[in-house]
């Protein structure tokens, strides 16, 4: 029996329309999930909010005392396994306590992402039996620390170009490592070091787990780097010099390493999403309040029709960020509980199911890491002067959200890898593509319908729209591979454009299904302001998609092809009843200000 029979399978939701029955809100948290979260939430309060004056000065020793705490409520354990000292938790659950940990500080954020995700998956979903039993349970409670060590020098993007050599030593007992690791999270404290080596002339790169204590004096840290944000988040270059790691701690197999950081980066990835919907709510809160107290001609500067837009907008990329990340959090979820009724072990359904979502995880970073730049510097823009000082929340968090749109794999790579994993799902016959491209292509030669369909029920216009992008994205994806075949790849910019015509799709398509969910359990009344919210960024996300589509097809159609397709992006981004934006925008800022507060 499947966890839930309608999900749609890794890049589906662009052949097919999910319900809102079957997509997870952030409304569904359970019972045990909302004091979960409010646990997290107090011990951000209580103990990171009043220190952030230290972390905004460097104090790296702070952040490993907070991670200890951390570790002591349970919460570094949540996705280790019971068996291995963990609480085993969900995925949803996981991300939930990624978003409530991350909000107040990058800094320690980075250090709780880094160490829980990539630095401790690895083992999780690759490691054998005695790794995992040796590992996991220092890992889980905070006795150790761990980071992950794939960036060198001259191989970043490029993550499977390392030069750091792994030689086997002449008794065969273990391996020695030479190399040079930098932007290691954690690296100052850390106690066990996730390394990515090649062995001999092999294609790939292989992971090893390396004991720090037992590294001898070949290992050794850089001084740690002097950054934009993340201040306290301990980053270091990582020196090996002939360090001798037993083979023993090989990590899965040899020439398994890109394997390896790859999947620990699609965590990474839908995590690092999750880790930026507390900094929004927290800066809209923020924002909500200053906003409030500060007055300018007599007044509150609330009051003016230029902040109260400000404040919409960023109410409108926290909800559709939330829904976004529980959606597939709990796709996710199901996935896994699939593959573990279909007889997996429970690493390989966590791996498949994650690997079966990456597209969307690849999504979710790029969307909501980028959305959250915007929010903070918007927030630093209502807090004006102040809004530049260091004694106020808002310059952190714009120098924190920055990051986030660098690693776990840069925005542009993400945002390219989006199309290339779907073109690789298509190719595999996963996925359908060419039914719906030739699909458009026949309605584009069809003369369109002029008539005003009834809109009466909810989202009647909204769903024609999004399905209309979807064709939107099917003429231009569908013609440009036509277009260039395999050679598409060299079309960077183009596929960019495309790229983010899916990504709006996903994240304005996930916050309807929301707020449709929202009305239909909780009753129109409580959805009123949801439906506001949703009318907003699809009205962002048209205007997003008309822009990319156009600049798309300008580049490789002329002539006739092109008129065509350009009637077509007018036809799939049409709007019969166009809404009163600006009117939107106060009734949601009218809201949030009335509440002072983010309350969806
Ligand atoms: C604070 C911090 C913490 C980090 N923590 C870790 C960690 O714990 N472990 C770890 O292993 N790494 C870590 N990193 C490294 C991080 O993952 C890399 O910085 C990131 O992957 C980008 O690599 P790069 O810096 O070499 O940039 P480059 O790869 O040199 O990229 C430079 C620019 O070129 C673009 N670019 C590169 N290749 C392409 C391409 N094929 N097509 C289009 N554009 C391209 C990039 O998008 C970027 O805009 C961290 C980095 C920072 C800054």
């Amino acid at each position: 029996m499947s966890a839930n029979q309608n999900r749609l399978i890794g890049g589906e939701f662009l052949v097919k329309n999910a319900s809102y029955n079957d997509i997870f809100t952030f409304e569904d948290l359970s019972e045990e999930q909302k004091m979960i979260m409010e646990s997290a939430k107090e011990f951000i309060d209580k103990e990171v909010v009043p220190n952030k004056h230290r972390i905004e000065k460097k104090d790296y020793a702070l952040i490993e005392e907070l991670m200890k705490k951390i570790g002591e409520l349970g919460l570094l354990g949540v996705s280790v396994p019971e068996e291995y000292g963990g609480l085993g938790m969900s995925f949803s659950t996981t991300m939930l306590v990624c978003d409530y940990i991350s909000g107040a500080t990058g800094s320690l954020a980075t250090a709780f992402g880094a160490h829980t995700g990539i630095g401790t998956m690895p083992i999780t979903l690759y490691g054998t039996e005695e790794q995992k039993q040796k590992y996991l349970p220092k890992l889980a409670s905070g006795e150790w620390f761990s980071s992950y060590c794939l960036t060198e020098p001259d191989a970043g993007s490029d993550a499977n170009s390392g030069k750091t050599k792994a030689t086997l030593s002449d008794d065969g007992k273990e391996y020695i490592i030479t190399g040079q690791k930098m932007w290691i999270t954690n690296a100052g404290f850390a106690d066990l070091f996730i390394v990515f080596a090649r062995i001999e002339d092999d294609k790939n790169i292989t992971g090893f787990i390396v004991e720090k204590d037992k590294a001898g004096e070949g290992f050794s840290l850089g001084e740690e780097e002097d950054k934009l944000g993340i201040v306290s988040s301990s980053t270091r270059q990582v020196f090996f010099n002939e360090v001798r790691v037993p083979v023993e701690n090989l990590l899965g197999e040899r020439n398994g390493g890109f394997k390896i950081a790859m999947n620990a980066l699609n965590v990474g990835r839908i995590k690092l999403g999750s880790a930026c919907l507390d900094a929004q709510r927290r800066i809209l809160d923020n924002s909500l309040q200053y906003a409030a107290e500060r007055k300018q001609f007599n007044t509150s500067i609330n009051t003016f029709g230029a902040i109260k837009e400000k404040l919409a907008d960023m109410a409108v990329s926290t909800f559709t960020s939330e829904a976004g990340s529980y959606r597939a959090a709990k796709d996710v979820e199901d996935a896994i509980a699939d593959n573990i009724t279909s007889g997996m072990s429970h690493a390989d359904a966590e791996l498949k199911g994650i690997e079966e979502y990456a597209i969307e995880a690849s999504i979710l970073k790029v969307w909501i890491s980028d959305a959250t730049q915007v929010v903070s510097d918007q927030g630093i823009q209502i807090y004006g002067g102040m809004g530049y000082s260091k004694d106020m929340p808002m310059e952190a968090a714009w120098r924190d959200a920055r990051i986030s749109r660098i690693y776990e794999g840069t925005n542009e790579i993400n945002t390219l890898l989006c199309i290339s994993m779907l073109v690789k799902r298509a190719f595999k016959g996963k996925l359908d593509l060419m039914s719906p491209a030739k699909n458009v292509a026949e309605e584009l030669m069809s003369i369109p319908s002029f008539d005003i369909p009834d809109y009466s029920e909810l989202f009647a216009q909204e769903k024609e729209i999004i399905e209309n992008l979807k064709k939107a994205f099917f003429m231009v994806a569908g013609a440009a591979l036509q277009k260039f075949g395999a050679e598409l790849e060299k079309h960077q910019q183009l596929i960019i454009a495309t790229s983010h015509i899916m990504q709006e799709i996903y994240m304005v398509e996930s916050a309807m299904l929301r707020a449709e969910k929202i009305a239909n359990v909780k009753g129109a009344d409580n959805a009123k302001y949801a439906v506001k919210l949703v009318e907003l960024q699809l009205f962002k996300s048209v205007e997003i998609v008309k822009t990319e589509a156009t600049k798309a097809i300008i580049s490789f159609a002329e002539g006739d092809e092109q008129r065509m397709m350009l009637s077509g992006v007018r036809r799939f981004t049409r709007y019969n009843e166009y809404p009163n934006v600006i009117n939107l925008k106060t009734e949601i800022a009218d809201y949030i200000i009335r509440e002072n507060k983010y309350i969806f």
